[in-house]
């Protein structure tokens, strides 16, 4: 196993995402009992250490509440650091201020523009030696800038020192997506193309952009979630079993898979916008920016062959909900049930709001005719304590432990997926708020297959 980082640095102290996510996800470490070591926040404005935990205290009462234990730990391991980014004086400061720390973790809460010049600051002043880094999404908005931050952050540190957060892949729910394929045997056999009939996934939000449209006309439905969770969820749930436990057996079969995927076709995807998008605030009046996207997927490999893949994402939807729908086969010839149009045999994997595995079966109706009835056997999963996202990626990165991280190659790998439907190759048609998307969405689907919309439990 790697060695435990030592000193825990972030850039971006006084940001959103820090503000958010980093000092709940500290003192939380800190409460089980996993973090004990100096913690320097990096920014410009001009603060004091006790500004720092000031904003750190703010920030818990906002996110969880303060335990007066941990952040008194917290409080006393704080450290801030003022300077300009591309200053090499800051990073001199940092330097002196790591002090006996041998292998620390830098995480980079910035805006991607500034990756280049805190890795190169990094390396040049001795930080980057023995270090770990971890950087936020977007990892590109394209197939080339996605290379090309990957070769930036290549000069400083090598692969598996970097750390790619996709938050939703610490989610308990999609993680237990992957325990359950993968720890029991049921599965596995009618995991591909003899068996599964349709593969599909919908992401929807019931809101819209809340305020953060012009973040929005910079991404879209596509990039801000298709290209990154979408994909990697249905890696997870498509790929082959990792070879073992080292942390690059599962990047490594998501690899393989993502590669086996078929460039996206124009014909096969719907892009929506709904009707409204162009009267919120930092949104242009002729905005092409899809707030929905719906799309057939190929895996052209042995065990997915012509099992039509579907996602659909937006926003303005009927429900906030996402959901994994496993479809197999009717039983061929059927035996019973052969004309009331039975449903089929299906798995179910809800990752949100709530958290739930069903698998959809019929079971005979009760009288004289062998007729039956759709049922669900259902299993819940409600943890007490969960970890949040944040705290576990965080802590995991720490350990060095890469294996629910994003790495590089895949990065790349699901860009050359999404990379024919960027921009304008796709028309926008616009949809009504509450509605799943545009009609036409309905030409994304093939022979007699049809959305599956989830409902509220
Ligand atoms: P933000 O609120 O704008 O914070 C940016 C931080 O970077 C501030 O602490 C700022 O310091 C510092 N900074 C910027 N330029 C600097 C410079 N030249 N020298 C020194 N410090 C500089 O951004 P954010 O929302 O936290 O997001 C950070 C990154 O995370 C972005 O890449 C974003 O895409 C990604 N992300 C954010 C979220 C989220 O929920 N916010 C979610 C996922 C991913 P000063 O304020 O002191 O100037």
């Amino acid at each position: 196993t790697s060695p435990h980082s030592d000193a825990f640095v972030f850039f971006g102290a006084t940001g959103d995402l820090a503000y958010k996510q980093v000092f709940p996800a500290l003192q939380a470490m800190i409460k089980r009992g996993h973090f004990d070591m100096p913690v320097i926040g990096v920014a410009r404005s001009k603060w004091t250490d006790d500004q720092l935990r000031d904003r750190a205290r703010d920030s818990l009462e906002k996110h969880g509440g303060v335990d007066a234990d941990a952040f008194k730990k917290l409080s006393a391991r704080l450290q801030y650091i003022s300077g300009d980014y591309q200053d090499d004086a800051t990073y001199q400061q940092l330097h002196n201020a790591l002090g006996q720390a041998q292998r620390p973790l830098h995480y980079l809460a910035i805006p991607p523009s500034m990756f280049k010049a805190v890795t190169k600051g990094l390396a040049k002043s001795g930080c980057a030696k023995n270090a770990r880094v971890v950087v936020e999404k977007p990892f590109g908005r394209d197939l080339a800038s996605a290379q090309s931050l990957n070769r930036t952050l290549h000069e400083s540190f090598p692969e598996e020192a970097i750390f790619r957060i996709d938050h939703y892949l610490g989610k308990e729910a999609v993680e237990n997506l992957l325990y359950f394929r993968f720890a029991n045997t049921f599965l596995e056999p009618v995991w591909c193309r003899q068996h599964v009939a349709s593969v599909q996934i919908t992401m929807a939000e019931q809101f819209g952009v809340q305020g953060r449209g012009a973040f929005y006309e910079e991404v879209g439905a596509i990039r801000d979630v298709v290209q990154n969770h979408m994909l990697q969820v249905m890696a997870l749930l498509t790929m082959e079993a990792p070879k073992n436990s080292d942390p690059d057996s599962i990047p490594d079969a998501k690899l393989q898979v993502l590669n086996a995927m078929r460039p996206l076709l124009p014909t096969e995807v719907v892009r929506g916008q709904f009707q409204g998008y162009r009267e919120e605030d930092g949104v242009a009046h002729d905005s092409q920016v899809e707030t929905f996207a719906a799309l057939r997927l190929h895996i052209d490999n042995v065990r997915w062959k012509g099992v039509p893949i579907y996602i659909r994402a937006g926003k303005e939807m009927p429900v906030t909900c996402t959901e994994v729908l496993v479809e197999l086969k009717p039983p061929t010839p059927p035996v019973f049930d052969a004309d009331d149009g039975a449903a089929s045999n299906y798995f179910r994997f809800r990752l949100s709001p709530d958290v739930l595995i069903t698998v959809g079966a019929r079971v005979k109706t009760p009288g004289k005719s062998m007729t039956g009835t759709d049922t669900e056997l259902i299993a819940h999963h409600h943890p007490d304590d969960e970890m949040t996202p944040y705290e576990r990626l965080l802590g995991d990165a720490l350990a060095g432990n890469s294996a629910l991280f994003t790495r590089g190659d895949t990065v790349e790998a699901a860009w050359r997926v999404v990379e024919p439907i960027l921009g304008n190759a796709v028309p926008i048609i616009e949809y009504q708020p509450g509605a799943w998307g545009p009609v036409e969405t309905a030409r994304v689907i093939a022979g007699a297959d049809r959305w599956h919309d989830p409902k509220p439990e």
